[in-house]
């Protein structure tokens, strides 16, 4: 995609965001646009952050850390939004600026042991199996405040909210309830773990209902980058 293709995309895609925010009850004004860069290469990243994107999310650790290495002279915020396999936990922990897909509290523990000293604490969010797919990653809601105690103690980390990937459906009203339940849950866990301001949900097609629904971070590939053969 040639970059004046990719600068209206994402001038389209901010002038949404910040329609759809205005609308909602819930609404936050600074909604951040994480770019998902799964599959896009470090050159459309560059370009991307040319046009004023500056958090970029990956899937596969492979991938990304070949990317992250060669944008390194870009003040970029990595995030990581894929399955995370335990022997992938240092590579991680060394080289994102936040996971978004901890469902289980031993890779936690790992993330936590595994984090650099002279960093930051690493930024997480619990992935909430929401829809309640059997096939599904993420932690169910009735096990959220036993996991988010579990990883509010560990001091290299920061217990920052909560992601989702719903089922997909063109249904708005089963789009909004989805993601009011993600609202209902942060809220519930805001009494215990005050430090929880984040709800990662909203992607292309459904970013307009999560928005109404108070997500603070969508993760947005297809609308920014177009279509992905895989
Ligand atoms: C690919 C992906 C996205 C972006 O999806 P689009 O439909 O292309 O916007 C968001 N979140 C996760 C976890 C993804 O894997």
């Amino acid at each position: 995609m040639d970059e004046r293709q990719l600068f209206d995309n994402i001038s389209k895609l901010l002038e949404r965001v910040r329609r759809s925010s205005q609308k909602s009850q819930f609404g936050n004004s600074d909604i951040l646009v994480l770019a998902v860069s799964k599959t896009r290469s470090a050159e459309e990243i560059r370009a991307a952050h040319r046009c004023g994107l500056s958090d970029f999310g990956e899937n596969y650790l492979q991938e990304a850390q070949d990317k992250i290495a060669a944008l390194s002279d870009l003040p970029l915020c990595w995030h990581f939004i894929g399955p995370i396999q335990s022997n992938k936990t240092r590579a991680i922990a060394e080289q994102f600026d936040w996971v978004h897909s901890v469902d289980r509290e031993k890779i936690a523990r790992r993330l936590n042991d595994q984090r650099p000293e002279q960093c930051e604490p690493l930024n997480i969010c619990l992935q909430v199996n929401v829809s309640g797919e059997q096939s599904k990653a993420g932690v169910s809601i009735d096990e959220l405040v036993a996991l988010s105690n579990a990883i509010g103690q560990l001091p290299r980390l920061r217990l920052r909210g909560l992601m989702c990937i719903p089922a997909p459906t063109d249904n708005e009203a089963q789009q909004r309830a989805t993601f009011g339940r993600m609202r209902e849950a942060l809220h519930s866990l805001q009494l215990e773990n005050p430090g929880m301001d984040t709800l990662s949900m909203g992607m292309s097609a459904d970013l307009d209902a999560a928005i109404a629904e108070g997500a603070t971070i969508v993760r947005v590939g297809t609308a920014i980058f177009g279509p992905r053969s895989r």
